[in-house]
This record gives C-alpha cells, sequence and structure tokens, in this order.
C-alpha cells in the first residue's frame, strides 16, 4: 500500500501519523511502514494536510540539492511518530511512564520553534505562527508542532485505539460521535473484517459441535 492509499481517519494529524504503521501495537518492531521515503513524506503529507503543493516543492528542492536532509527528514519523522505513540500510551493508561518520548519530543519542538516566525494573518487569527520556515526541516518541524498541540490539547474522553483484541488495527482515533460508540478506527474495513472473522469462528464452532 503506498502512502497515497493510506486512510486518514485519526481526527487530528498527529493522529494520522501516529497511524502510518499497522498493525498499531505497542512495544512491535514488526510492522508494516508507510513512511519509507521522503518521496513517502511528500506524498502524505500532502494528502494528511501537513503541506500544500507549493510548499512540498519548495521542501522537495531543498532536499534535492542537500540529499542528507530528504532522509533526515523520514528518521526525525519516524522519531516524532514514535515519541507521540508513547506518549499518548501513557495517556490511555497502556504504558506507565513516557519521560524518554517526552524529552525527544520537546528537543524536536524546541528546534522547530527557532525555524518559527509570527507573521500577520486574518480576522479570525490575527498573529499566525508559521512554523517550518526551513523547507528541508519544514516536515519534522510542523509534525512536531503537531504532536505536542494534540498531547496538551486532546480531550482524553475521545481518545481510543481500535481494538487489537478483537481483531482491530490499533490505530490511535478520536471518537467524536455524538454518544461516543466508535470502536474501530473505521467500520468499514477493521470493523467489518473483525466481524467476518468472529462470525467465521462462531460457524466453524456451530459446525464442530452438531
Ligand atoms: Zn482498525
Amino acid at each position: 500500500m503506498a502512502p497515497s492509499d493510506i486512510r486518514m481517519v485519526g481526527g487530528h494529524l498527529a493522529l494520522d501519523l501516529v497511524n502510518t504503521v499497522e498493525p498499531r501495537v505497542p512495544g512491535a518492531t514488526d510492522f508494516r511502514e508507510h513512511l519509507r521515503t521522503p518521496d513517502d513524506l511528500l506524498d502524505w503529507g500532502q494528502r494528511a494536510g501537513l503541506l500544500d503543493a507549493r510548499e512540498a516543492v519548495a521542501v522537495r528542492g531543498a532536499w534535492a540539492s542537500s540529499p542528507a536532509t530528504g532522509d533526515q527528514a523520514v528518521r526525525a519523522t519516524h522519531e516524532v511518530r514514535e515519541a507521540t505513540y508513547g506518549a499518548l500510551l501513557a495517556v490511555l493508561g497502556l504504558a506507565a511512564d513516557a519521560t524518554p518520548q517526552l524529552d525527544a519530543l520537546s528537543l524536536r519542538w524546541a528546534a522547530a520553534t527557532t525555524r518559527s516566525a509570527l507573521v500577520l494573518g486574518g480576522p479570525r487569527e490575527p498573529v499566525r505562527l508559521d512554523v517550518g520556515t526551513t523547507p528541508a526541516m519544514l516536515v519534522q518541524d510542523r509534525l512536531a508542532t503537531a504532536a505536542v498541540d494534540l498531547l496538551r490539547t486532546v480531550d482524553t474522553r475521545q481518545l481510543r485505539a481500535c481494538p487489537l483484541e478483537k481483531g482491530g488495527c490499533g490505530w490511535l482515533f478520536l471518537d467524536q460521535s455524538r454518544n461516543r460508540s466508535r470502536r474501530w478506527c473505521a467500520m468499514e474495513d477493521c470493523g467489518t473484517h473483525a466481524k467476518a472473522r468472529r462470525l467465521t469462528a462462531r460457524r466453524r464452532v456451530a459446525h464442530a459441535t452438531s
């Protein structure tokens, strides 16, 4: 699956970042990686609303003139992602501590602020924080900023993980349904697959006992 096919179901950019591996199992390292190359980052980033087409051209140009920076962006993205995931596991009560993850994120975020600028905006946001003034670092800077934004403001009552124990994928998402009833990352795939598997298992049991 190319990054252009990956679903965006998190409800926040930083959750969609966390969900770029599957399945999303705490402590696992044998996951399927969707963000392998600098091109993957630009492809996914534009779909996720991280950067627009014009910015993608500038970033691609910066990476082309200094190829190591593209690979650095991939590594930094993975670091921000895993730090965010680790911190969210602690928020969900699924990990006891997230100090190393928060320290890593803190460094990334501090670096991002040095490559940011305040600029005049419009009526709804009179002064904007323009993160990513250095194109070669724009991707990791915006992702670190988005991760800190999520961790500081997330409504923990809405935060869910697609249930691994029931055959789900472990992706994280915000349940913004009115009656807080969303259980799966997306019913059309994870929920349906898990349901089909349960049905098959039940039929098998019924068959064996009839
Ligand atoms: Zn799922």
